[in-house]
């Protein structure tokens, strides 16, 4: 059954149900998920003042405006999530990208420009939605990505983006844990860049974790009680599979710097770089097998 609907009265409905729920920007949200679910444009919202809409779609436009008011997080309703100026593909198996993690992208892309020695081999460890993978490949233009994660239904998403942005002959992937699946594939030391967004999230952190992250995957977000339970095995295992020179960037939690930096202190590593997020947080760190 086709409904005929009045744009402007939907869009204020469904402001008003979301600024109950006491989401922020609710008009802003009526208005995304509204187009989202007639796909048009957020533009055309406003041009037009009726549209018709299958009964079933009406029933959808109602279901998303109750899940958002349960707080289930936005991208998980449009199924995407921009990264790197590039549409995700992303599902509840998935973290959803974050904007400080583009900091760990840029930093692959400046030192990769001062190198030359390409293709770069690079590994993704964790890859999730394949975000900084794919994104890598796209602005890299050369270069190879091994892409692991523990998580199959994770490397699912991975692979939908990894074809949607038409990178797939660039990747290879891997279910497993870290570097595990690549024992025996020969690939010791033959890495120019190793990243990672490992889980950082400490048993406090997770415990205040707000409404909505609760809806991603516990197991992209905790690092156990400290939040550093991953990086001691991601550190000393870069420093096998890195070419001499080769870099190991990782993303980290807001209070794990020195702690880090005293497990890079270790050796094999020359000094490390911290990057800084947009909120001031030391958030990425940039380290180089020594030649
Ligand atoms: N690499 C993905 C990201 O940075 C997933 C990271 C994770 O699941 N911890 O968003």
């Amino acid at each position: 059954m086709i409904l005929k609907i009045i744009l402007k009265e939907e869009l204020k409905k469904g402001a008003e149900y979301l600024l109950h729920a006491g989401i922020k920007h609710y008009q802003l949200e009526s208005e995304i998920l509204l187009s989202h679910i007639l796909e048009v444009s957020r533009e055309k919202l406003h041009i037009r003042d009726e549209a018709d809409i299958l009964d079933e779609k009406y029933a959808k436009w109602m279901s998303v405006l109750a899940e958002r008011k349960k707080l289930r997080p936005i991208a998980y309703l449009l199924g995407k999530k921009e990264f790197m100026s590039m549409d995700f593909f992303v599902d509840e198996n998935v973290l959803i990208p974050r904007p400080e993690t583009e900091f760990l992208v840029e930093k692959v892309q400046e030192l990769a420009r001062d190198k030359r020695n390409f293709p770069w081999w690079i590994i993704d460890l964790g890859a999730g939605s394949g975000n900084i993978a794919v994104s890598l490949l796209k602005h890299l233009n050369e270069g190879l990505v091994f892409a692991t994660d523990i998580s199959g239904d994770a490397l699912k998403v991975a692979k939908k983006n990894a074809e949607k942005h038409n990178v797939e002959n660039r990747i290879v992937f891997f279910e497993g844990c870290w570097f595990l699946p690549f024992e025996g594939k020969n690939l010791e030391g033959k890495m120019d860049f190793i990243v990672s967004n490992p889980p950082y999230l400490t048993r406090v952190e997770m415990d205040s974790i707000t409404p909505d992250v609760g809806y991603e995957p516990k197991k992209a977000l905790y690092g156990g009680e400290d939040g550093l339970r991953f990086y001691p095995g991601i550190i000393n295992g870069a420093l096998k599979f890195l070419k001499p020179g080769g870099y190991l960037i990782l993303e980290i939690g807001v209070e794990h710097k020195e702690k880090i930096l005293n497990l890079i202190d270790n050796g094999g590593y020359d000094k490390p770089e911290v990057i800084k997020d947009y909120s001031g947080f030391d958030r990425v760190i940039a380290v180089r097998k020594t030649v």
